[in-house]
């Protein structure tokens, strides 16, 4: 006989992790389905923060924020695309995210700032470290409390749906064995595609041969699944490049370090953008350099304070010199421009006004402290805008905007949040609000 839940939760990335837990709070017998071997799928690389207005640890930092400033600042950097409903929904409860995650032992008290935002409202652990390990952490620890099964290695193959509503799932377990579950809620929460070069490639054809940010993972499975039962997509061709990538390991460089005052030049040694654009648009003047790739500087006082720099130190990707001379040299770039630009940019640090790109925000201190750092960095494919349709709580549309009954999504999987622009920042508070909405309104669903 085929095994029973309330709600089966597809994919143990943050969105899953979250739902999982609030859906068991709330009573409901819960699976969670992982095809990879391990948990955490691809939020467990998130590395800058979690973006949340007016929340107690901005207050306690004495940092004024409003919701519709973040909400403002969101729907610009998404080019207006965002769809409002999610947005304001995202915008608002993203305070009572904050406090779940710290009420569940994950405590994201340090304020720092991503590109686009004009606030410091990206809250990350205390120690300052990724936020990505920390979250998936806590997160598991929550899990294992609760003894809230996980199945590894077994991926959902289709959803289950009988006379107008899911009723499971159809798993394939690591020795290839297929088996039903049934549940009257199915929570997808599998991701984006980032991983998936012939599915970002139909999308977008001008990204062939990008690398990528995201772990082998995040293959989509989970749109083509809902699109089965009849969801809806949005903004599929939204596909994100972030514009630091370190190339040869296709290991993100957060933008917690342009947050902490870096700057990028090329390799004629000249700035060339306001660094804390958006995403999209640094992305684009990286790739219209002659080399198509661009470099990031930064000091030891940047160093010190972002355990991030330390991790890229240790991967040997991270060129160090005495002083900015000798940077220069190891990265055959001109000294004299180098160092000049330095120059320039420490004057505009000081007078806290960047005259050549208008850079307003992480003007945090003048880079002047040896050792200098310099990475090289360019584009990747980072993000999956798009995703399948869904309404404020959570269930999944199909074309005519009608809930599918017992089919819910939450994280990357979903599309219209971000419109045609992730903030950095804001993957992590979409996967944790929408992920505990899922777990609340799967689990009344399916217990009613
Ligand atoms: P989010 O940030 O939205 O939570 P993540 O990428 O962190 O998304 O996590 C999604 C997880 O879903 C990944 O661990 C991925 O391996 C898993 N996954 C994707 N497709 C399937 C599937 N068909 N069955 C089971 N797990 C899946």
């Amino acid at each position: 006989a085929p095994v029973v839940y309330d709600v089966v939760v597809v994919g143990s990335g943050g969105a899953g992790l979250a739902a999982a837990i609030q859906a068991c709070d709330e009573g409901a017998r819960v699976a969670i389905i992982e095809k990879m071997p391990t948990i955490g799928g691809n939020t467990i690389k998130a590395s800058v923060g979690m973006n949340a207005a007016e929340t107690r640890f901005q207050a306690l930092k004495g940092i004024k924020d409003s919701k519709d400033l973040f909400y403002d600042e969101t729907l610009k950097g998404g080019k207006f695309k965002n769809n409002p409903q999610l947005l304001r929904e995202f915008v608002n409860l993203a305070p009572e995210a904050i406090e779940w995650l710290a009420s569940h032992g994950i405590e994201l008290n340090d304020i720092t700032i991503t590109g686009g935002m004009s606030i410091d409202r990206t809250h990350r652990p205390a120690d300052r470290s990724a936020v990505g390990g920390f979250l998936i952490s806590g997160l598991v620890k929550n899990i294992n409390t609760r003894n809230i099964e996980v199945l590894l290695e077994t991926s959902v193959a289709d959803i289950l749906f009988e006379n107008g509503a899911v009723t499971g799932v159809k798993v394939v377990d690591e020795y290839n064995d297929t088996r039903i579950l049934n549940a009257k809620s199915v929570i997808v929460a599998t991701g984006g595609f980032s991983a998936n070069r012939e599915m970002v490639v139909k999308y977008r054809p001008e990204l062939d041969g990008f690398v990528t940010t995201n772990h082998k993972g995040a293959t989509g499975s989970g749109i083509a699944m809902l699109q089965k039962i009849g969801a809806d997509t949005v903004d599929m061709g939204e596909i994100q490049i972030h514009p630091t990538v370190e190339q040869t390991t296709s290991y993100l460089i957060s933008e917690s370090i342009r947050g902490g005052g870096a700057m990028l030049v090329s390799q004629a040694g000249q700035r060339f953008f306001n660094e804390m654009e958006t995403r999209d648009k640094v992305s684009a003047q990286i790739i219209a350099l002659p080399e198509k790739s661009a470099w990031i500087i930064f000091d030891e006082q940047i160093r010190l304070n972002n355990k991030a720099a330390d991790e890229y130190i240790g991967r040997g990707f991270v060129i160090s010199a005495a002083t900015p001379e000798e940077l220069a040299a190891k990265i055959n770039m001109d000294p004299t421009a180098l160092q000049h630009t330095l120059e320039r940019f420490n004057q505009f640090v000081e007078q806290q006004n960047d005259e050549d790109f208008g850079r307003k925000t992480a003007l945090r201190h003048p880079l002047n402290q040896g050792p200098y750092y310099a990475i090289r960095i360019a584009p990747g494919v980072h993000h999956t805008m798009g995703g399948v349709t869904i309404n404020v709580d959570t269930s999944v549309l199909d074309s005519q905007k009608q809930i599918i009954p017992g089919a819910w999504a939450a994280g990357e999987v979903v599309g219209g949040i971000h419109g045609a622009n992730r903030i950095g920042g804001n993957a992590v508070a979409d996967i944790i609000i929408f992920g505990i909405k899922a777990g609340h309104n799967a689990a009344v669903h399916a217990l009613s």
